[in-house]
């Protein structure tokens, strides 16, 4: 919720330790060159890319803090060529029936007249965490078809004990879980609770942090925005460009983005296309 701008980060340290999911799949390959560079040092030509899709979970509207309405929002987005978008607006328990009410209402004709796929959502947002359990049930018993908790991000006083306290209740993506310690990860891996890579500044400081210690312990990583701002709305660059300063591994970038498909099939499964 602070001031926004858009991530420009330092290259950051690579993790490739440990033996999760991801780690094995970096031993694959050669852990510090690109598949391009492999393939053109034995002269073949470069595997044609894994088309993957173009997936933001976790955005914000003037339903909170964000600046457009959701259906300015949405067309951005599908100009820029995102093919599901979630809007998770900030909730407590002062506007969560209020929020969620207005993106199910829009959701339905975004989704009926458009070709991006619309996901309605919140993100529990600094609330005490004796009432993460309720507010999580809460916000599915609306209608959120994705909840989203604000995580111990390095920027921000979150209250110690949100990020285990998110993934005790079963949320789907615990946002920028900030410095999370590895047996809040390790719950994580267990209860199915995705970790987030973010391209918002401030909270990616500790990216490179959250994605060793996916690494280490099998959590599942995805990547979203936290897009307050028209300029904050996913790009294949800024994709890219965040993904690849954790890891050279085509294959563990498509990995985590594969992630973010899983939960748009999901949701698609249960609630339809509409
Ligand atoms: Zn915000
Ligand atoms: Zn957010």
């Amino acid at each position: 919720m602070e001031k926004a701008q858009r991530h420009r980060g330092a290259r950051a340290k690579k993790g490739t330790e440990g033996k999760g999911a991801i780690s094995r799949q970096l031993s694959v390959g050669a852990k510090n060159l690109s598949p391009f560079m492999i393939s053109r040092a034995n002269n073949y030509s470069p595997l044609p890319k894994e088309k993957r899709m173009m997936i933001d979970l976790h955005t914000h509207t003037i339903l909170s803090d964000g600046v457009l309405i959701p259906s300015e929002l949405v067309r951005r987005a599908e100009v820029n060529g995102i093919e599901a978008i979630a809007l998770t607006d900030h909730v407590d328990y002062s506007n969560i029936e209020f929020v969620i009410a207005g993106l199910l209402r829009v959701t339905r004709v975004l989704n009926q007249y458009g070709k991006i796929y619309v996901i309605p959502g919140v993100e529990i947002t600094h609330v005490p965490i004796e009432a993460m359990g309720e507010l999580i049930t809460m916000a599915r018993e609306k209608g959120s078809r994705i909840v989203v908790v604000h995580g111990e991000s390095p920027v921000e006083p979150v209250i110690v004990g949100t990020n285990r306290a998110a993934i005790k209740a079963g949320a789907d993506i615990l946002a920028h879980p900030g410095r999370i310690t590895e047996e809040d990860a390790r719950l994580a891996a267990e209860k199915g609770v995705y970790l987030e890579i973010t391209c918002r500044r401030g909270h990616s400081g500790t990216n490179a942090h959250v994605f060793g210690i996916a690494q280490k312990t099998g959590a599942k990583l995805v990547l979203n925005t936290d897009a307050h701002l028209p300029e904050d709305i996913l790009t294949k660059e800024m994709r890219d460009a965040v993904l690849g300063e954790l890891t050279d591994s085509e294959e563990t970038r498509s990995a985590i983005i594969r992630n973010s498909e899983e939960i748009v099939a999901e949701i698609k499964a249960k609630y339809g296309r509409h």
